[in-house]
């Protein structure tokens, strides 16, 4: 704890004092362009990956970056969805997911979680990634299998996301934007999924068309 302690305090006395104006800004409200939804990882931070400023991004990390399709049973993070676009109006939401997961391991290996019932509860959100891959690929490796796992699971979440009725509605409208991005720790390396295509590319600077994973809008922003 006193790590944290010290942290806080160098962060009052050296970073604050520096973007005062920035804060005092903040103090009364946010508004941030986008929501990314990521891995509790403590290796995937994602002001330090884009450099974002307090303010910028509504993050909302949970195991394997999932999103529970709509249902009866609220999760926080649908909760948080429904708030960031409603009420923060994103206009992005980003789900993120990373190598070395260790929640898309116990995927493969679910003898992993056999003592943590909690986990292995939430992680079935993720089991269309193990059925895609199970039923798609056959003879791989544990990192060939781990791989496709991850990003099967980027591609299940941003499907469940679109069940969610105000997520559906701002995309139908053009207002919102759904992104699947696959971030690579040993690498610094960010891949993007095109839906078009139906694969992963890595994202460079200055690329023209950034993939995208979102459906054509059917309403213009003007009649919604
Ligand atoms: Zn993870």
């Amino acid at each position: 704890m006193k790590r944290l302690i010290h942290g806080f305090e160098h962060f009052r006395h050296e970073v604050f004092p520096q973007q005062r104006e920035l804060f005092k800004k903040l103090a009364s409200g946010q508004s941030p362009g986008a929501m990314f939804i990521t891995c509790a990882d403590s290796r995937v931070m994602p002001e330090l990956m884009f450099n974002a400023q307090p303010g910028e991004l509504f993050v909302y990390r949970n195991i394997g970056n999932i999103v529970p399709p709509y249902a009866q049973h609220v999760s926080g993070v649908v909760a948080a969805i429904e708030y960031a676009v409603r009420v923060l109006k994103v206009e992005h939401i980003v789900i993120c997911g990373h190598s070395d997961c260790g929640a898309m391991k116990a995927l493969g290996k679910p003898e992993l979680v056999r003592e943590m019932p909690s986990v292995a509860a939430w992680l079935k959100h993720a089991d269309v990634a193990r059925y895609v891959v199970e039923q798609n690929t056959s003879g791989l490796s544990d990192d060939e299998c781990l791989h496709y796992l991850t990003r099967e699971n980027v591609v299940g979440q941003l499907e469940h996301l679109r069940t969610l009725p105000v997520v559906a509605a701002a995309m139908a409208s053009g207002n919102l934007s759904i992104h699947g991005w696959v971030y690579d720790i040993a690498h610094a390396e960010l891949e993007a999924f095109d839906a078009q295509e139906g694969r992963f590319v890595t994202l460079k600077p200055g690329m023209e068309d950034l993939p995208e994973a979102t459906p054509h809008m059917r309403f213009s922003a003007s009649a919604a």
